[in-house]
């Protein structure tokens, strides 16, 4: 039978093209998403994938969807963490709520997420998870403390809870993009981006399946020796 797989932010922009590929792969995708259900309708109609829409930083709702997907469509063996948010300024314009709300959203929703399904993959022997992180986690970014710290934080949560499945089947993986061409930066001012793009070595924005592609290695068969580690998609731009 086929592992169903959640991806959160699952209905536009990368994680659209992350659900897009596990369905490929045979897959049983469902995807997550916040509240554009405009957009939401226009996926699943299009690809048949299911949308259900929470906040997966609302950790009973989290809890909550992700029992009901288990009961609706089938144990969940497969949890990509993709959504997240910016709150953009630098710390003195910064206020706690831009913080909160990166860090609730962003890093919190990944905990949630495992906590509404590790549980179940370590029973049964096999699971995979993958936390879209960011270039900027790796090496920070002026006017994102926020998002530089959760990214950050992400990797830090996806190698010690990799430790914590390897003995269950369970490996857990994070995926570090640089600048992908998404509605997330289509808001970044085209001047700055224009700088940004000149400081990619291969010349350009990433593109979503670049991606989706990297997901869909960690979560394969063959994707099971590999725990615990980040793969850098960004054309370049951080060496790390
Ligand atoms: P988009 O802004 O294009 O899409 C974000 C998706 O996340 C949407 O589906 C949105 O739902 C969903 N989402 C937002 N908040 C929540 C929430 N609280 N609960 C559930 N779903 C939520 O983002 P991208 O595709 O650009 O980015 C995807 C991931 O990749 C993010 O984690 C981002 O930080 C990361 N990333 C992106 C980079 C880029 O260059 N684009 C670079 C590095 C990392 P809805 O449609 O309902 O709003």
């Amino acid at each position: 039978m086929a592992h169903v797989a959640i991806v959160t932010g699952g209905t536009r922009g990368i994680g659209e093209a992350i659900s897009l590929m596990l369905q490929r792969d045979g897959f049983t995708v469902v995807a997550n998403y916040a509240g554009n259900d405009a957009k939401a309708k226009a996926f699943s109609d299009k690809t048949g994938i299911p949308a259900y829409r929470w906040d997966v930083g609302d950790h009973q709702a989290t809890l909550d969807n992700c029992a009901r997907i288990s009961e609706e469509v089938g144990p969940v063996d497969v949890v990509v963490n993709n959504a997240g948010i910016t709150r953009d300024g630098t710390l003195h314009k910064m206020s706690f709520d831009d913080w909160n709300e990166v860090m609730r959203i962003n890093l919190g929703g990944c905990f949630n997420m495992a906590k509404a399904c590790f549980p179940g993959m370590r029973e049964r022997g096999w699971g995979r998870i993958v936390n879209i992180g960011s270039i900027n986690g790796q090496a920070g970014q002026y006017g994102q403390v926020n998002y530089a710290a959760a990214k950050s934080g992400i990797h830090g949560f996806t190698k010690a809870l990799a430790q914590e499945g390897a003995k269950f089947g369970v490996t857990v993986n994070a995926i570090a993009p640089g600048y992908i061409d998404t509605d997330m930066v289509a808001a970044v001012p085209p001047p700055v981006l224009e700088k940004i793009v000149a400081k990619i070595p291969v010349g350009r924005l990433g593109h979503a399946n670049e991606i989706a592609r990297g997901v869909a290695f960690f979560v394969s068969e063959d994707g099971g020796f590999v725990t615990g580690s980040t793969l850098s998609i960004n054309g370049g731009q951080h060496m790390y």
